[in-house]
């Protein structure tokens, strides 16, 4: 499975959309979502798993976390606490996270460019991160269910250190996050001049904006930074040792990034229905 020389694009809808397909063609094949059901409490039994949720109790034979590591850690009964606990204190500063600009503009501010997504390197000596490099993505023309006609939805996204933006105080976050989107705004004029000048919509993302709304702990987005030490055989496995139980997701191998998490499910996904 591979996403190389597949193209970039942007579903109709940006991710709105995405979800509703995804999910009306997973019900389709006979699938249950439940949203909205936080899983409070994971408790072992004899044979599978009470699921303790914001809404309503659930028994399980199997259960597959796919919440990250340090996540599961704080539902999880000890015996699985315990082992999560390995890989999360040794990756404990290894955690990224990500800026994000949301952008509503007039089609005129983005009609220069026929291409809608670029990938901008700013200057090859400076670190990684933090605008240096970082991802542009605009909505199709006519794509009403992103932006109304004549506007466009526009999204500018790169990494940033999780640790540059921990115990801040409340002023200095807010004007770390207004520089930071004046920083990412003017690095993309680079492409689209005329940029933001008369945005009818404009948002900034920033760690504490992920850990709000995704319950990701501290805001972490993206798994962890891999080196030798972490991945692969030494990464977190999906079977940890525990019956019944599985881990998947960027926290676990073969790491960050959808494409991976992906192939992680699918591996999982078969060996249980193999089982
Ligand atoms: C701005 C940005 C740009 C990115 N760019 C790329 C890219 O270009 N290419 C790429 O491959 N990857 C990219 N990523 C990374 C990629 O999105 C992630 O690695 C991937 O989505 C992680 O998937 P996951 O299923 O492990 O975790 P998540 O997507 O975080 O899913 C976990 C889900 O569990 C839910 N949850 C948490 N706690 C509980 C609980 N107790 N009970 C029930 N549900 C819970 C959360 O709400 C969330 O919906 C990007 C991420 C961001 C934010």
């Amino acid at each position: 499975m591979t996403i190389r020389g597949a193209g970039l694009r942007r579903a109709k809808g940006g991710m709105k959309g995405f979800w509703a397909n995804l999910t009306a063609h997973y019900k389709k094949l006979g699938g249950v979502l439940l949203v909205g059901h936080r899983v409070e409490k994971l408790e072992s039994m004899n044979n599978g798993y009470m699921v303790i949720t914001r809404k309503g109790t659930f028994l399980a034979r199997q259960v597959v976390s796919a919440i990250p590591a340090e996540n599961t850690m704080t539902i999880a009964p000890p015996n699985i606490k315990q082992i999560l606990n390995r890989y999360v204190t040794r990756d404990n500063d290894r955690y990224e996270s990500a800026i994000v600009v949301f952008l509503g503009v007039p089609e005129s501010e983005v009609s220069c460019q026929p291409i809608t997504h670029h990938q901008l390197l700013y200057d090859y000596n400076l670190p990684l991160g933090n605008g240096n490099n970082m991802f542009i993505s605009v909505s199709a023309q006519g794509d009403t269910d992103s932006a109304p006609k004549e506007y466009r939805a526009v999204m500018i996204s790169t990494h940033c250190k999780l640790s540059e933006w921990r115990h801040l105080t409340e002023e200095a976050y807010q004007q770390k996050k207004e520089d930071m989107g004046k920083h990412l705004i003017n690095l993309a004029k680079q492409v689209y001049p005329q940029l933001g000048t008369n945005a009818v919509l404009y948002e900034v993302g920033t760690p504490r904006t992920y850990q709000k709304y995704t319950g990701r702990i501290n805001g972490t987005v993206g798994g962890i930074r891999q080196n030798l030490q972490n991945s692969n055989q030494k990464a977190m496995p999906h079977d940890i040792g525990i019956k019944n139980f599985r881990m998947v997701g960027d926290t676990t191998w073969p790491g960050l990034g959808t494409v991976a998490c992906i192939v992680g499910s699918k591996i999982v996904a078969d060996q249980l229905l193999n089982n």
